[in-house]
């Protein structure tokens, strides 16, 4: 869409009155009832119509000087959530550049997300996302033109996509050149709309596309998925797809860097005697050799079964961070043996039935 200034051949700075002159000689101009059957000129007074609507509205019209357009959220078309997506595509202006028919506009960029497992982390793989996106209309063959016809040369700038004023100032004769308001600087016009997309050349659609996880991608990344995106309009290029990557926490390993670690809890007996375990981890079982004595904070360290480092070679390690376990659920028998022990190390130990409450009672009484 034109500037609602070029359109109403106005100054930026223009008043009120001068805005309100200009729209209705231009009005008058191109109304329909006068330009019976030209298409051109009704598409003239449409845009005067809506240039006039935004710049006689002292708030519009301070949103439109500052953003170039008046639609709220239009500098984000996903500000709203994906759920205003068609509103994105078909609501509002396009900003188009001088300098020749300017081509269709890219489509927009989508954006999505894919939850992981650590498993998919570790290892790479597909997986799929569905996106509601536009795709090229394909009876038109993103044309926007009706099957059988084709668009044609815009006959306000024949075909140029620029129209160019001619201006008196105090430096003298200016030329301005702009994009044409009524193909919207693309050059030619849609004489007979698709019927499938209204002439836009694009519809509204699910797709669903597979991602390559690259191993060793971290919670919170993004991926950028090239050409993914939505269909431009009138057979514009792809915009791109960004997927942000979640990773739901695991049940066992927490992520630390491209390090796993786990927090091993072994009973207190196999701490100080030794024992062999079989050790689950994300590559299989690994036999795990606890030492005689092993203490509550020791490091085991399962080298390359971690994470894949992103860039470069191999993997982080597994670190299997021990946590001695001590038991509060004592049988008589139990109980007994361990009273035995303590005796016999020579450690001074709780009389059954005292806890440490009752023992500072009798301390103060
Ligand atoms: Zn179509």
């Amino acid at each position: 869409m034109a500037d609602h200034y070029e359109t109403l051949g106005v100054d930026r700075n223009a008043t009120d009155e001068e805005i309100k002159r200009a729209y209705k000689k231009l009005a008058r101009q191109f109304h329909p009832d006068l330009n019976p059957g030209d298409t051109a000129a009704e598409a003239r007074f449409k845009e005067v119509g809506a240039a006039y609507e935004v710049l006689s509205d002292r708030e519009r019209r301070a949103r439109y000087d500052r953003f170039g357009t008046d639609a709220p959220g239009m500098a984000d078309p996903f500000a709203g959530g994906l759920g205003d997506i068609f509103e994105a595509f078909f609501g509002g202006g396009m900003g188009f550049g001088g300098g020749g028919p300017s081509g269709p506009p890219r489509g927009e960029d989508l954006e999505t997300s894919v939850d992981l497992d650590l498993e998919d982390v570790v290892f790479g793989g597909e997986r799929e996302v569905t996106v509601r996106t536009a795709v090229r209309c394909e009876p038109c063959d993103g044309s926007g033109a009706a099957p059988g016809t084709s668009p044609v040369a815009c006959h306000e700038c024949g075909g140029s996509g620029q129209v160019r004023r001619v201006r008196q100032s105090v430096l003298g004769q200016m030329v301005t050149a702009s994009a044409c308001g009524s193909c919207g600087g693309l050059g030619e016009v849609i004489e007979t709309p698709c019927p499938t997309c209204d002439g836009h050349g694009r519809t509204i659609e699910q797709r669903t596309y597979s991602v390559e996880v690259p191993p060793g991608v971290d919670d919170g990344s993004t991926l950028r998925l090239s050409g993914r995106g939505a269909a431009g309009p009138r057979g514009g290029g792809h915009g791109d797809l960004y997927v942000h990557v979640r990773v739901r926490p695991h049940p066992v390993f927490r992520r630390d860097g491209d390090d796993l670690v786990h927090a091993l809890h072994i009973p207190f007996t196999q701490a100080t005697l030794g024992t062999h375990r079989t050790y689950e981890t994300l590559d299989g079982t690994e036999d795990l050799v606890v030492p005689r004595g092993t203490e509550t904070g020791t490091v085991f360290v399962l080298r390359g079964r971690g994470v894949p480092h992103v860039r470069g070679r191999g993997r982080g390690d597994l670190r299997v961070e021990v946590v001695v376990e001590v038991p509060d659920d004592l049988d008589d028998e139990q109980e007994e043996l361990l009273r035995r022990l303590a005796e016999l190390r020579g450690e001074e130990v709780a009389e059954p039935g005292t806890g440490i409450f009752s023992r500072i009672k009798s301390a103060f009484s």
